[in-house]
């Protein structure tokens, strides 16, 4: 099969062709994250407008990349939710309107849905699997007993986990997003400061609020007394904090659900303090292999889109073109089959 897939859940606008499992034709990415640096976060309306502009350009490359004609593609994936309500018009727009004018096939892709099955870039997700999703609007650990079966088993309840990243980049006065400069900083730095242990309980919950709350008020104190504070080693806490309760629920569940793949997804997972905790602890359980997906495929892009879009695809889970965005959409219930 030959697929053309797009993604405008957010800033980005990216397209790829996948020609059946796993051979990519092209993949194209047009990121806005220097114009969101000057606000320090996305701002909505400007993500629509750019994505207005950019989207035709996108299109062209990704076709001329991959040598092929829209003629030649069997269906279209799109992202049709969560997300940013602009800017998922727009891909979904460009979307039905290539569908309707080249009478192909429309697949509307969960993006998190997207997210996990970067998993499967390389090699086939093992089921039953557990994933760690950690992006910018989501913390959760989602249980696939089957290929394409969804069951949240925790969640965050309140701050996802990349969202509190750029918070606290924010406060510490770096570059946006904040998540990827920590990452750096944390491996300079020592665990010198204390902070609190985010919701260590028994559920497979998570919270970052307080935590980040933590870390601002700690910077504001010491600048309140005019103290220098060691920004490397208040990443280095927090990171510390935050990939331990990570891993911990993680490997928590995947004993209770007996699972043979642990996974990572969503932005987050380029982190590196966390692929390495993860590994370590997975190398310990017995029969569980774990699986990360490649770092061009973490942050948003159209591979994954087209990922969990073949697999749509080969279930025939087409969409009319009635299709409209879901901003507010519920992953478990993109579930095929299974129980
Ligand atoms: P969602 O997928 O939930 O809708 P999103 O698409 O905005 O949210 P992603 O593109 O999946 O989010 O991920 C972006 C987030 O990942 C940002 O918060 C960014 O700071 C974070 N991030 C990227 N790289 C790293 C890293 N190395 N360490 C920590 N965070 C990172
Ligand atoms: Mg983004
Ligand atoms: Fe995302």
């Amino acid at each position: 099969s030959l697929l053309l897939a797009i993604e405008s859940s957010c800033d980005e606008m990216a397209m790829a062709v996948l020609k059946d499992q796993r051979e990519f034709l092209s993949s194209v990415v047009a990121s806005q994250i220097d114009i969101h640096a000057m606000y320090g976060g996305v701002v909505p309306e400007i993500a629509s407008r750019k994505h207005v502009e950019c989207v035709s350009v996108v299109l062209k490359e990704t076709l001329k990349q991959a040598n092929i004609k829209m003629e030649d593609l069997d269906a279209i994936c799109v992202t049709k939710g969560p997300g940013l309500v602009g800017s998922l018009h727009i891909g979904l727009q460009v979307a039905k309107t290539l569908s309707l004018a080249y009478d192909k096939p429309l697949i509307g892709v969960h993006h998190i849905a997207g997210h996990i099955y970067a998993n499967n870039y390389e090699k086939d997700i093992v089921y039953p699997a557990l994933c760690l999703v950690v992006s910018g609007g989501h913390t959760e650990l989602v249980l696939m007993k089957h290929p394409y079966s969804f069951e949240v088993i925790g969640e965050t309840l309140d701050d996802a986990v990349g969202e509190a990243y750029d918070k606290v980049g924010r406060v510490l006065n770096l570059p946006y997003p904040g998540g990827p400069v920590l990452d750096k900083m944390a491996h300079l730095g020592k665990a010198s400061y204390a902070l609190p242990k985010p919701l260590d309980d028994d559920s497979y919950n998570f919270s970052f609020s307080g935590l980040k709350s933590a870390v601002i008020n700690l910077a504001h104190n010491h600048k309140q007394k005019g103290l220098e504070i060691n920004q490397n080693d208040l990443a280095t806490s927090f990171q510390n904090v935050v990939v331990d309760v990570l891993v911990d629920k993680t490997i928590r569940a995947a004993k209770e659900y007996g699972v043979k793949e642990i996974m990572l997804a969503g932005g987050v997972s380029a982190n590196r303090g966390l692929r390495e905790k993860m590994k370590e602890q997975v190398d310990m359980l017995e029969d569980v292999q774990l699986s990360l997906p490649p770092m061009k495929c973490c942050t948003d892009n159209a591979m994954m889109i087209a990922l969990a879009g073949k697999v749509m695809y080969d279930n025939n889970k087409f969409s009319d073109l009635s299709l409209g965005i879901k901003p507010h959409l519920d992953l478990e219930l993109e579930s095929i089959g299974g129980d």
